[in-house]
């Protein structure tokens, strides 16, 4: 052996490990750029919002921090969304079009202090689905409570169980949620929330600590009181259950692993009781519609929940379940706040910070 060959060995490591790197930065970096991903650029949203003005400024209003335990967060890439869109979805906003930055500006200024915020991954790129929900957590740390949410009702773009499973094992501590698991979208064809597949995801979120959000479809009531009853260690928070309504109490008393959210179900932000032709209401139209009926709106949500509520002052959540590109709008976002707001002043007082925010917080407790 020559005397120069332990040089070259040494030599050709020092320089593979820098090209390693490099190469795998550029890449990553690459890939983001096909794939259409969130910019270090956006990610550094400088926050220069200030709060909306009230516009009903009138009654009983609550002013206390809230938590939003229902929100979409824009997809990690632009490609999602086309092939979203593409499907037959409404709209699908990208990280790429509403920063999350932004977001974190615009709640913020709404005087919520934490969002549980539904994050999708699809099976074909988990890794960088996974990764830009890790830059989440790392650039505002406690802020989103991360919810690992299935491409429902792109089936085929559902990551097997393994593969959830090996994420939450690969990343653990980085979800607190699995869901939205919804079950009654208007395109595509419906999974089922007994499927095998679901029952491995429940057991997953059992195993890992996770809260289920939930949105069964109609008739599904009863499947949901088999789900509590099999998994009592479960937290499962539903929302949007109309047909079920007046069996939601009962089944809160039977099983306190139910949890409740009111968002688009109150302030209508996805149509006024139907979504006509498959399709919600444009921005304009929801503005109008909002502005004209508050009163009756909110007089209407109160004849429904306001009760039950109170008679369950441990289990209800506030959300907003904004999606939509629209949905984020400062005018249309501090109208959908000021809702809550006043729904919420309307409560019982020694109900409202419960569900304002401390029934979300009681959720995180043991996570
Ligand atoms: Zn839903």
């Amino acid at each position: 052996m020559k005397k120069s060959t332990p040089i070259i060995a040494v030599s050709i490591i020092v320089f593979l490990i820098p090209a390693y790197f490099i190469f795998n930065y550029t890449v990553e970096k690459v890939t983001n750029q096909i794939l259409g991903g969130e910019t270090k650029e956006l990610a550094e949203y400088e926050c220069k919002l200030t709060p909306k003005q009230r516009e009903f400024n009138k009654g009983l209003y609550y002013t206390g921090p809230l938590i939003d335990t229902h929100v979409h967060m824009p997809v990690a890439f632009k490609i999602i969304s086309t092939i979203a869109m593409k499907f037959g979805f409404e709209d699908m906003p990208a990280a790429v079009d509403i920063s999350t930055g932004y977001i974190n500006c615009l709640f913020d200024t709404e005087g919520i202090k934490k969002t549980f915020g539904f994050f999708i991954v699809p099976n074909i790129i988990s890794r960088h689905a996974v990764n830009h929900v890790k830059n989440v957590e790392e650039k505002y740390p406690g802020k989103f409570v991360k919810f690992f949410m299935p491409p429902l009702p792109l089936q085929t773009l559902n990551p097997k169980s393994s593969q959830v499973k090996k994420i939450f094992n690969n990343n653990p501590g980085l979800f607190q949620g699995y869901g939205e698991a919804r079950f009654d979208f208007n395109v595509g064809t419906n999974a089922h929330p007994e499927d095998e597949y679901f029952l491995d995801m429940y057991t997953l979120a059992d195993e890992n600590n996770l809260i289920v959000q939930i949105h069964p479809d109609k008739g599904q009531g009863e499947a949901l009181r088999r789900l509590l009853e099999k998994y009592p260690h479960v937290k499962f928070l539903a929302h949007v259950m109309p047909d079920y309504k007046n069996e939601i109490g009962t089944l809160m008393d039977a099983h306190d692993n139910l949890y409740y959210s009111l968002d688009a179900e109150i302030h209508y932000i996805f149509g006024y009781h139907t979504i006509q032709n498959n399709r919600g209401p444009t921005k304009e139209e929801y503005l109008k519609f909002i502005r004209g009926n508050f009163d009756s709106v909110l007089k209407e949500g109160l004849r429904d929940w306001k009760q039950i509520i109170e008679a369950h002052p441990d289990r209800f959540t506030w959300g907003s379940d904004r999606w939509y590109t629209w949905h984020f709008d400062p005018e249309v976002s501090g109208l959908v706040v000021e809702f809550g707001r006043a729904f919420i002043g309307h409560l019982n007082p020694a109900v409202q910070e419960r569900f304002a925010y401390k029934n979300a917080e009681r959720m995180l407790q043991n996570q």
